[in-house]
């Protein structure tokens, strides 16, 4: 006997509609809730009247191109997983963009596939659990809600899928020409702008970077500077000679005590002879563009992120000459430019990279040249870059969340890491200066890239190089020579120290340590040696 089937009792807080419509709600909905940034800047300027309409053509051309976006990919069996992926990409974008006033571009998402989870883990608080639970949680229980509604043939389905996307197309492309003269003027001048589009950003900038690193993967690097050989004095050295080169991190200019900031954040590298650089300027806003531009012949002056990439660095070059390289590490790693060469990576404060210092420079032979890469002021914690006793500026910011805490806050901890940094430098110096009764050494530290601490509400660092504002790009950098050293390689301090006054870049690291080290290659170019002039024939 047949019953009728009782009524399917009706599901609360459940969905149904066709692929088509999820994807044109979640591209709607990332325009409305992920592109503050973009939009604040998009407006900047602008007269209310004029300023609505612009702004509703630009929010359904955005709609249209995320929709563009997903419909080539989204199938009965992937739009779930998509969407969910997207969902949670895209709301840590919007935070971080909203937050710390960063922009998505190719070079930023570098730094995000590349940062380590010790770095990374500073980067998540509390704070953000509202923004993920709007943004992020109730999409996702949208989506877990959503029955999707199969058409009744193939056909139906590729023929709607179709129709679907030429409509978006039409409206993408009526969107922009409606306001094609003030879209094309904002693009032109603030071109930076697009790398706050979410989550079109970030998509865009990871497959760019996917590309990049797979041109530049294939094959080994190209060698550079295979002529490289030891010069005159290179040969002629009978006493052991060491240079130590320290690349900073997220030093800024600004608050250098020997760059005159008010405050006194170096206050032992002041009672040592060094020499500091007044007015440097960094090759990028991030460790991932500047540390590898700062290895190159050629850097800023003519950037090619794919040939500096694809080649050898200086490194691999003074090795072949004789030199003796080592890198040691507390942060992230080389990006690359030892390959090859021995690396240690240690973790804890950055005084642990000079343990076994002394030891070692007494029983070094040969030219080295050994590189320290600190932690130095990396942020946001910079709270957790100094021990207790560095804790000097009060009250200090610390919580993980910069925003939590006051700009003076801030200052404070950001100038206590510096204050730490100057001790380890400082530190180093003495040990060198231990050693100079046996060994020429000569120290250059220079920072990779500066900081923004809250001006005009920008936070961190990894602006666009052409936007990015001087605290993010303009960094410290000092030299130091033992006697020996200065002799054996007939450099004029008092002359270094007056070039000291004058501009100098990241540009000029590469041909300035080919100086001290006395090595010779057809890549050196005077012009951009620090040292130049001030060497006796
Ligand atoms: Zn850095």
């Amino acid at each position: 006997m047949l019953h009728a089937l009782p009524p399917a009792p009706r599901r609360r807080f459940a969905f149904s509609a066709r692929i088509e419509t999820l994807l044109l709600a979640t591209s709607l909905f990332w325009v409305l809730v992920a592109n503050r940034s973009f939009f604040a800047g998009a407006l900047e300027g602008r007269a209310p009247a004029s300023g609505w309409g612009f702004a509703a053509a630009l929010g359904l051309a955005l709609t249209a191109l995320n929709f563009l976006l997903l419909a080539p990919l989204a199938t009965r069996w992937t739009v779930k997983p998509l969407l969910a992926l997207l969902v949670v990409g895209t709301a840590f974008a919007s935070w971080y963009i909203g937050h710390y006033g960063i922009y998505l571009d190719p070079s930023m998402m570098r730094n995000v596939v590349r940062t380590d989870w010790r770095e990374a883990s500073e980067l998540f608080g509390w704070a953000m659990l509202p923004h993920l639970a709007l943004t992020a949680l109730l999409p996702l229980l949208v989506l877990w809600r959503w029955t999707i509604v199969r058409p009744r043939s193939w056909l139906r389905a590729a023929t709607y899928r179709a129709a679907s996307i030429a409509l978006a197309l039409a409206a993408f492309v009526g969107a922009v020409l409606a306001v094609y003269q003030p879209l094309a003027s904002l693009m032109r001048n603030r071109t930076e702008l697009r790398y706050l589009i979410t989550p079109g950003n970030y998509l865009w900038s990871l497959a760019v970077v996917a590309g990049l690193d797979t041109r530049t993967a294939t094959g080994p690097k190209r060698p550079i500077g295979v002529d490289a050989a030891p010069g005159p004095r290179f040969a002629a050295r009978t006493r052991p000679t060491v240079l130590v080169l320290v690349v900073g991190e997220t030093a800024r200019a600004a608050n250098w005590g020997l760059n005159g900031y008010a405050r006194q954040t170096t206050p032992e590298l002041a009672q040592l002879p060094v020499i500091a650089f007044s007015d440097v300027t960094a090759c990028g806003t991030n460790t991932e563009v500047s540390l590898p531009c700062m290895f190159a012949p050629v850097g800023r002056r003519d950037y090619d992120e794919a040939r500096i990439r694809g080649s050898e660095s200086l490194l691999q070059m003074v090795a072949r000459a004789g030199v003796g390289v080592r890198w040691r590490d507390n942060q992230s790693g080389c990006k690359g430019v030892c390959d090859g060469l021995p690396a240690e990576q240690l973790a804890g404060l950055d005084e642990g990279l000079l343990d076994g210092l002394g030891p070692w420079l007494r029983r070094v032979q040969g030219t080295q040249l050994l590189v320290l890469h600190p932690l130095g002021n990396h942020g946001p914690a910079y709270f957790r870059r100094y021990p207790a006793a560095f804790k000097r500026f009060v009250p200090a910011c610390e919580n993980d969340d910069l925003q939590r805490c006051t700009r003076e806050q801030i200052v404070n901890a950001y100038d206590n890491a510096l204050l730490y940094t100057d001790h380890v430098l400082a530190a180093l110096v003495r040990t060198l200066q231990a050693a100079s009764p046996q060994v020429d050494s000569a120290l250059v530290f220079v920072s990779d890239h500066g900081e923004s601490l809250g001006e005009n509400n920008l936070f961190l660092h990894g602006l666009p190089y052409s936007i990015a504002p001087d605290v993010q790009k303009k960094v410290p950098m000092l030299v130091w020579l033992s006697d020996g050293f200065a002799a054996a390689n007939g450099i004029d301090r008092d002359c270094l120290r007056r070039r000291a006054a004058e501009p100098a870049s990241h540009d000029h690291l590469f041909h300035t340590l080919l100086a001290l080290l006395d090595v010779h290659s057809a890549l050196y170019d005077a012009r951009w040696d620090l040292t130049h002039g001030c060497r006796a024939p």
